[in-house]
């Protein structure tokens, strides 16, 4: 019998015949026959942008590929889906090697096809979510171990806000703008309606320092961390790499909420990622309301390097606040529009944009810190 809050960390080389085993047997301690022939599984991984899976902002091709070779060995009817942000899912296949990884088991990486109307309650109410991974007998959650400007780390419970169309969590996020309590709430909302069986965060190939996108650095750990609780999972892996749990918003709110009892029993070696760097921290998310002085000298902001700039439309497409202008010199962001949901600088494909402290939010941020502990 499994142990309902059990998350184990399994360490395997990059190599696909050591993660298959070690994949498989996670697979087969957590779900048992819960997966069988003719059960539909839904893969969800984590498909952040186009580019090559050495950069680390994606699930890897061979962690998906571990899990859906053990779900059709068991019959299974698998399908390895997600709504990536911009890039569409075919170019993400092709350049981060998930075509070559997957073709052999005749399998693609899909973009959600449809959605079904969800109420998550107040204040949310109602939002689109991917039918298919609602109606999935099983929904395998495959988060990557990384860095967020936003939430301090990527987490198996925000892994699956992919499941809303892009459209959807772009207005999610403006709607929900400076409160960041209340953008974990809808993290947690909809995690509670998908409703994973099982999460595995992919920590073989991680991104610590300025992630979520390629600003961050890829850092070989090798490991893995799977559970049937995906908010044990998530508070394991925040320890795993010096995060203080309490101190991660998502892991606090679902125990402030009654959704999780803080209760975990994890096995596994905690030293091997102690020194994990941390990202840029997130000074707009100590306030619910900032006044336009206090934004102008102490918030952090994006600021563009049009020197890098390609002009790819990534930013200004998927910026909640309209706040990005173009040119064909390059971009402008308005600061006074800007929500800091660093939507832009995760996306940025080019390392064309940087997130920068004023002079009095770093004193601040100091005095902060002393008062309240680092996160
Ligand atoms: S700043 Fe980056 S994301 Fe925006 S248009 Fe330029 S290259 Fe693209
Ligand atoms: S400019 Fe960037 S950080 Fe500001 S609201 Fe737009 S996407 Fe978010």
């Amino acid at each position: 019998m499994v142990f309902m809050n059990l998350v184990l960390i399994e360490h395997s080389p990059l190599e696909k015949r050591f993660l298959e085993e070690k994949i498989g047997s996670l697979c087969t301690r957590f779900l048992g026959d819960r997966v069988r022939h003719g059960c539909g599984v839904l893969i969800k991984p984590h498909l952040h942008m186009a580019v090559a899976a050495e950069s680390a902002v994606n699930t890897h091709p061979l962690v998906i590929r571990a899990v859906a070779k053990w779900c059709l060995e068991r019959g299974a009817r698998v399908r390895i889906a997600d709504y990536p942000v911009f890039d569409p899912v075919d170019t993400i296949a092709r350049k981060g090697g998930y075509v070559e990884a997957l073709s052999d088991l005749d399998m693609e990486l899909k973009s959600f096809l449809a959605t079904e109307k969800v109420d998550l309650g107040e204040p949310f109410g109602v939002k689109n979510i991917a039918r298919e991974a609602l109606g999935a007998d099983v929904v395998i959650n495959l988060p990557k171990l990384k860095t967020d400007t936003v939430l301090g780390l990527q987490t198996g419970a925000s892994n699956l806000i992919g499941c809303l169309p892009p459209e959807e969590r772009v207005s999610c996020l403006a709607e929900t703008a400076f409160d960041r309590p209340a953008w974990t709430d809808l993290l947690l909302a909809v995690c509670r309606k998908v409703r994973p069986a099982l999460t595995i965060v992919d920590g073989v190939l991680a991104l610590e320092g300025a992630g979520p996108g390629v600003a961050g650095n890829s850092r070989l750990l090798e490991l893995v961390v799977a559970g049937t609780n995906t908010y044990a999972v998530d508070k394991t892996t925040a320890a795993l790499v010096g995060f203080d749990p309490a101190g991660l918003l998502i892991c606090r709110r679902a125990q402030e909420k009654g959704i999780f009892d803080g209760r975990v029993r994890a096995a596994g070696d905690f030293s091997i990622a102690a020194d994990f760097k941390r990202p840029i921290a997130d000074l707009a998310g100590r306030s619910r309301r900032w006044t336009g002085r206090e934004k102008k000298y102490f918030l952090q902001r994006p600021v563009a390097d049009n020197r890098r700039c390609k002009l790819c439309s990534a930013c200004w497409q998927s910026c909640p606040a309209q706040a990005i202008a173009f040119s064909t010199k390059g971009i402008r962001i308005d600061a006074a529009r800007c929500i800091r949901c660093y939507q832009c600088f995760g996306l940025c494909p080019h390392g064309a944009l940087a997130v920068r402290v004023p002079l009095a939010g770093r004193l601040k941020k100091k005095k902060d810190d002393r008062r309240v502990g680092k996160l």
